[in-house]
């Protein structure tokens, strides 16, 4: 059997206790993405790699607004860059960024999940 553990390679699943700081780094890492333009690049970003001059051009944004953002994303290891040649590709840092992102569409949009979004009376 699969724990849950194994599933993301990761050990920090058993035993989720963050200290203030990394609290504080989580929070700005999410806040990153709070941004419906910077999200709307990362997305851009999930499944394949792109140039900074294309993710503007599909956007319908600026070259200066779009470099602005992928520089904040590479610094929190959301995107990384390649040089090939004159341009520059941008895709997910690994695999984690874009696990978390689709397992939150999923939520959204996917999972049909038991019992009503209304609380229930009595409920707060
Ligand atoms: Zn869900």
């Amino acid at each position: 059997m699969t724990t849950i553990e194994q599933l993301f390679n990761c050990s920090f699943m058993q035993n989720v206790e963050l200290q203030s700081d990394q609290t504080a780094q989580l929070a700005e890492t999410f806040g990153l993405l709070a941004d419906p333009t910077r999200l709307s690049i990362v997305v851009v970003c999930m499944e394949r790699e792109i140039s900074a001059g294309d993710i503007a051009d599909e956007l319908g944004l600026s070259a200066s607004l779009v470099s602005h953002h992928l520089r904040l994303l590479r610094a929190a290891r959301m995107l990384r860059a390649e040089r090939r040649g004159k341009q520059v590709f941008y895709s997910m840092a690994d695999d984690c960024v874009r696990d978390v992102l689709k397992i939150m569409i999923d939520h959204l949009f996917t999972h049909e999940h038991g019992g009503s979004d209304e609380p229930q009376e009595g409920e707060q």
